[in-house]
């Protein structure tokens, strides 16, 4: 099998592999050629408090199996000097069973969320979006921003933290590609003609007043049960697509609101069907878009394999016999 380490990763997988990846992926699973299997996200007993899970699935369409194990320590950073989030991703051979590659994970996890976020942009934003919103201002929210830059020719990042001190990671990233950076109110973020949600938060901050006629929202921080950002009047006004309908509403942001009956899963749609044509994405400059990117363990798979085909090109690639 072929080994790639962390270490490689940022030398291989570039933010337009990770989105032509994603893409690739959430048209698959759309079509019906991908399906993951259900999250297992389980608490550890001990004082480490972590909590470890996996999330797998296949594509018979990019010939992938595998899946990611890993989780959240909350006590890494303080007592080992490591990052919380630890993941490595494990792929196989459809045909046999057979272990292909081992791949760190971290890297490929921030750089997979932030395609997602992008890959809606691509395809549901207007054309004429020029101000991006950020919504949270933590480790995700520079991969997020970085990508979502790279979608339209913004003009200007503005942006809101519960944390405003966390707010000068946004302005770094917004200096980077050379654009004017302004914190703002909640009611500011009406201003946004795309806004990108990435918070840990379990209660609603962006609420429906909050966002302008014809925006486009990426909520990309709900991906546990009980975890919400944004007011699920929102997603009434909405027209709302999710990178899985089914783990949209189970632990994405639509778990609120379809939970409410403020809408019905049957509202939702895939936004693998807007990438491969079948479904119109945006009609019109007034709409408002509501993509819920809940993290599926298959833009993991799609993102390591694409580390591991790039190491092979590369000559980087550690290979070992299992
Ligand atoms: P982080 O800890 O670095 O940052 C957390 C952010 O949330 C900060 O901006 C913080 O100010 C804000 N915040 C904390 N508590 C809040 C509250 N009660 N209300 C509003 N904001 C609050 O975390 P991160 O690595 O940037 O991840 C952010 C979120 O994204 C997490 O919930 C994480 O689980 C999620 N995530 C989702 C995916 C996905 O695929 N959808 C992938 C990775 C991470």
């Amino acid at each position: 099998m072929i080994i790639v380490p962390e270490a490689a990763i940022a030398d291989l997988v570039d933010r337009a592999a990770a989105f032509d990846a994603v893409e690739a992926t959430f048209a698959a699973m759309a079509s019906g050629d991908a399906r993951n299997f259900p999250v297992v996200r389980e608490a550890l007993p001990g004082p480490e408090e972590a909590l470890y899970g996996f999330k797998g699935g296949v594509d018979a369409s990019a010939e992938a199996l595998g899946l990611k194990a890993g989780g959240y320590w909350p006590h890494n950073l303080e007592r080992r000097g490591l990052i919380n989030h630890q993941s490595t991703v494990f792929l196989f051979d459809p045909e046999t069973g057979r272990p292909t590659a081992m791949v760190g994970g971290n890297l490929l996890t921030a750089l997979r969320t932030a395609a997602a976020s992008s890959v809606s942009i691509r395809h549901l934003a207007r054309e004429d979006a020029r101000v991006i919103g950020m919504v949270g201002a933590g480790h995700q929210a520079g991969f997020q921003l970085r990508a979502a830059l790279e979608q339209r020719p913004f003009e200007k990042v503005i942006g809101w933290n519960l944390h405003p001190e966390m707010l000068p990671n946004l302005e770094k990233v917004a200096a980077e590609a050379g654009l004017p950076f302004e914190a703002v109110e909640l009611e500011g973020l009406r201003a946004a003609d795309v806004i990108v949600t990435i918070t840990s938060s379990f209660a609603p901050t962006l609420m429906a007043g909050h966002v302008g006629p014809g925006a486009h929202v990426a909520c990309m921080g709900t991906d546990t049960v009980g975890k919400q950002e944004v007011d699920p009047e929102l997603l009434k006004l909405a027209t709302v697509f999710a990178d899985e309908v089914a783990q949209s509403v189970t632990l994405g942001e639509a778990q609120h609101a379809v939970g409410a009956g403020t809408i019905a899963e049957g509202d939702l749609t895939p936004i693998g069907d807007v990438i491969r044509g079948v479904h119109p994405g945006r009609t019109s400059q007034e709409e408002i878009t509501l993509f819920d990117g809940t993290g599926v363990g298959l833009q993991d798979l799609a993102v390591a394999a694409a580390a591991v085909r790039l190491a092979q090109e590369k000559g980087v690639a550690v290979e070992v016999e299992i």
